[in-house]
């Protein structure tokens, strides 16, 4: 089994999912006491939070980068960016610790295409869903059309993963609303919706919706058994 390397705590909200999830899977395939190899760089939020906030993404390479390298010296063989939003970043830190990165996006976009779907809306931060770093992958690389919520609701979905999933907060009210983002989503045309913010899926399930719905969390995190017992 490989070791994976889990660049996490942003935040440890969904970490602790990864976690999860991770050992449960490697639990099923394997049986018995057995669990995933891995070790865990978690970061101090409210410093990539206040980088974040100002666009200072030459600090959060810094800071991502030197995270990757204690990762391989821990005995990582690949990695993994437990976060959409820092996505922006996978390249180069790819390319700083010379070992492969599993990328959501491409895990996510495995699962959409084995779905049939050729157009799907797109929930995150502002980062993920207004860049271009997440929906040209998904558009250039996979061909799949991305769409995403209006201008305030993408405020809306925003300020409710860092003012409320990422401190553990769940309100039914933002539950109510994300179901109508959702459903606004699916009249113009989306066939699935990508949870695409590690926390969302702690508020959101495919209850919550008419459509298939991808948790990205999960869908990373069983990519990385996958690879990790290949
Ligand atoms: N976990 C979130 C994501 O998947 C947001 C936190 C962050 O900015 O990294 O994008």
């Amino acid at each position: 089994m490989k070791t994976i390397g889990m660049i996490g705590g942003m935040s440890w909200e969904s970490s602790l999912e990864y976690y999860r999830l991770v050992n449960e899977a490697v639990k099923e395939r394997m049986g018995g006491l057995h669990s995933a190899k891995c070790v865990l760089y978690s970061v101090d939020f409210g410093e990539i939070e206040k980088m974040l906030v100002i666009g200072d993404w030459e600090g959060l390479e810094a800071c991502l980068g030197e995270a990757a390298l204690e990762l391989k010296e821990a005995g990582a063989d690949f990695l993994m960016i437990c976060t959409n939003t820092m996505h922006k970043l996978a390249e180069k830190v790819e390319a700083k610790a010379g070992l492969p990165l599993l990328h959501i996006a491409d895990a996510a976009a495995g699962e959409i295409q084995a779905a049939g779907l050729e157009k799907v809306g797109l929930l995150g931060t502002k980062f993920t869903m207004e860049e271009a770093f997440y929906r040209e992958r998904l558009e250039e690389k996979f061909g799949i059309k991305v769409l995403i919520p209006e201008a305030g609701d993408r405020e809306f979905v925003n300020s409710v993963i860092f003012n409320e999933l990422c401190l553990g907060v769940i309100k039914e009210d933002s539950r109510k609303k994300f179901r109508g983002i959702i459903g606004d989503l699916v009249s113009k045309g989306a066939e699935g919706i990508v949870l695409g913010c590690t926390e969302i899926p702690l508020l959101i399930g495919q209850e919550d919706a008419e459509v298939p719905v991808f948790d990205t969390t999960k869908i990373h995190a069983l990519a990385a058994v996958e690879f990790a017992l290949e």
